[in-house]
């Protein structure tokens, strides 16, 4: 909690300064306000819809209570924010754990380069492990040489195997290897990294389907979970690569990064929202310790309180 306090100081500064000065001068929650309110949660990077939809919400219960007061604004705003990811199921999981199974636990991890995948990659194996999890990564972002190589770096440090192949293999093979590899070592949770290549959508997306298509050969419900990593601090972009991976792919669950250094922690709530994903992890830091399963109610405590 207090690492998470400091990972979103940014963007609670920064909400809430626009929000005292929404009020200023007010004592009622009234048309104004929620103008002001509206452009706040805009400029917070929670996107037009949601933003929408919150202001719905409030004016709803204005509407019930005229003289409700601005400075119970804060209380309300967390309230209808939780429920918000409440619905799409954010913050539903409240620990690094695993499903029981026969079979490894398939997740593969998508998003654009630089979001932080391969950080990310390298904080859950380790979480995993700390839980007592046998990890195995796959490097099936063959599309660069960095790619594979950062990842190795990740795996010596976390010190879980990896499986890999030479740059510009076949993805969906590496993933086969990986799969296979992690079911004789009777591992627990298999990551599979992915090439983030958006330019082009057909070619991305015929190289996902392909391998989940070939993983199902060897667990038949893999991938158990897709992670699509995002950028917290990219406002706008994030909801704009969503949008794309969303449609090359089932995305089943999103990670935020970098939400330390940034005020644009509003992402969370809008691409959760418009796309009906949970987040489920968010990255508040470069360190190995710095990635946190999304926990609703203290996102929204560090946020407003
Ligand atoms: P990839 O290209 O998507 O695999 O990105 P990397 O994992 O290589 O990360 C790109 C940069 O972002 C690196 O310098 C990371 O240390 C940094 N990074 C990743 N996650 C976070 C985070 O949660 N907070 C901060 N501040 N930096 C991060």
């Amino acid at each position: 909690k207090e690492s998470l306090d400091k990972g979103l100081a940014k963007t609670k500064e920064s909400v809430l300064k626009k929000l005292t000065r929404a009020v200023v001068g007010k004592t009622r929650v009234d048309d104004d306000v929620l103008d002001e309110l509206e452009e706040v949660l805009i400029t917070s990077d929670v996107g037009v819809d949601t933003t929408l939809k919150i202001i719905e919400r409030i004016e709803g219960r204005v509407a019930k209570d005229k003289f409700l007061s601005t400075s119970e604004l804060n209380d309300i705003l967390r309230e209808e924010i939780a429920q918000l990811l409440a619905e799409n199921r954010s913050g539903d999981v409240s620990q690094f754990e695993l499903p029981k199974s026969e079979h490894p636990y398939v997740i593969m991890v998508v998003g654009v380069n630089g979001v932080g995948k391969t950080t990310t990659i390298g904080k859950l194996a380790n979480k995993f492990k700390q839980a007592g999890k046998k990890v195995v990564l796959g490097a099936a972002d063959t599309f660069r040489a960095a790619a594979i190589d950062q990842l190795v770096v990740w795996a010596d440090r976390v010190d879980v195997p990896i499986v890999k192949q030479s740059m510009g293999s076949d993805p969906a093979s590496v993933a086969f290897d990986t799969l296979e590899s992690a079911k004789r070592q009777g591992a627990d949770v298999v990551i599979i990294d992915t090439a983030g290549r958006l330019h082009n959508k057909v070619n991305l997306m015929s190289e996902l389907t392909k391998v989940k298509r070939v993983m199902q050969k060897i667990v038949p419900d893999a991938p158990n979970e897709v992670l699509l990593v995002l950028d917290g601090s990219t406002g706008q972009n994030a909801f704009e690569q969503a949008k794309q991976f969303t449609k090359a792919t089932e995305v089943s669950a999103l990670a935020i990064t970098k939400l330390d250094g940034t005020a644009k922690g509003g992402v969370v709530i809008g691409v959760s929202d418009q796309f009906s994903i949970p987040v489920k992890y968010i990255g508040i830091g470069e360190g190995i310790d710095d990635l946190q399963v999304f926990d609703r109610d203290e996102f929204v405590d560090s946020l407003f309180k």
